[in-house]
């Protein structure tokens, strides 16, 4: 039907804003996906293949990017999406899952009963898209490395945002299938949704309590087995960045590039910003992945960060 893959290639810009003379920094820029983030890489390659193996129905749980992106692949499969999102979700992201045509359904008080309600309705004929557990997804996500080997030099490191993990794993399996297995990977969270921080940490797998953060995407309470796995075999240096340090990244990126991302991505600009990781320190060609992300509007931001500023924390 379609011998083209439903994620677009995306530009690899040496950034001039952000590089010092010492050191050049590649922007990889995801949020040019037509869904708005990396996540329609993985997305849509699994649902590409669910259709090939008959699937009838898309569903999703996710009220923010993983959502959109099935929302879109099932528009380009021509297959009907279901998404099932808690209360909680605002409502541009509904406009916008509605406008690729998806069915929205409000239930719930938290992502576990909007989660619990999509199951009930489940058929056989359905094909769930997990947000970041799923080796099709990570299969997906690696493409993106492929790309940017192609498109720039060998990086002395690679910098991502984590949520869940899924957007890593597969980064590390780009990685290492280019021949990039030695480039250390510095893996951003925002200190209220740091799971894998508190993993490599703790040195088993952590279950939050709560998540903490204006960085919403980031918000899984434990990240997949995968991901911690990959952190014992790859050079792997987690960090975290405040929420306000994450804002005034997206602030940093706008005005430089003009670009709006959410805190979720801006948590991977402030750590490059930062270089508080030796691995950044001394690296000439740093490549960064701009996740993107279009939860937070422009407005969004603006309100985000004046509360943050005459709050009690950040
Ligand atoms: C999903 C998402 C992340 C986190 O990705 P994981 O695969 O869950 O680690 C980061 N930024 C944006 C914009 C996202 O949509």
């Amino acid at each position: 039907m379609r011998g083209m893959a439903i994620h677009i290639p995306t530009p690899l810009i040496a950034s001039d804003a952000f590089s010092t003379p010492n050191q050049r920094v590649w922007l990889k820029l995801e949020a040019l996906q037509p869904s708005g983030s990396f996540k329609l890489r993985g997305v849509g390659h699994a649902c590409e293949w669910h259709a090939k193996q008959g699937a009838r129905r898309l569903l999703s749980s996710s009220g923010g990017n993983a959502g959109l992106a099935v929302a879109y692949a099932g528009r380009q499969l021509g297959l009907p999406v279901l998404v099932v999102v808690p209360e909680s979700t605002p409502e541009w992201p509904r406009t916008l899952l509605r406008r690729y045509g998806a069915e929205v359904v409000v239930q719930g008080k938290s992502w576990m009963e909007a989660n619990e309600h999509l199951m009930s309705l489940r058929t056989p004929s359905d094909a769930f898209i997990h947000p970041f557990d799923d080796p099709l997804l990570w299969e997906g996500h690696a493409s993106m490395i492929h790309e940017a080997a192609r498109q720039g030099p060998r990086p002395d490191a690679v910098v991502l945002s984590v949520g869940g993990g899924g957007l890593m794993c597969g980064v590390l399996q780009g990685m290492a299938a280019v021949g990039w297995a030695g480039v250390p990977l510095v893996a951003a969270e925002t200190e209220g949704a740091a799971s894998l921080h508190a993993a490599v940490n703790a040195g088993h797998l952590v279950t939050l309590d709560a998540i903490n953060s204006v960085a919403t995407s980031l918000g899984a309470r434990r990240v997949s087995e995968e991901a911690f796995a990959w952190t014992k075999r790859h050079p792997v240096t987690t960090t975290t960045v405040t929420d306000r340090e994450a804002l005034a990244a997206c602030f940093e990126l706008e005005r430089e590039h003009r670009w709006v991302v959410e805190p979720a991505c801006g948590a991977a600009i402030a750590a490059m910003r930062q270089r508080s990781s030796a691995a950044l320190q001394n690296a000439a060609d740093v490549l960064v992945i701009v996740c993107g992300g279009v939860s937070t509007t422009y407005a969004d931001l603006v309100r985000l960060d004046a509360q943050l500023a005459s709050g009690v924390e950040g």
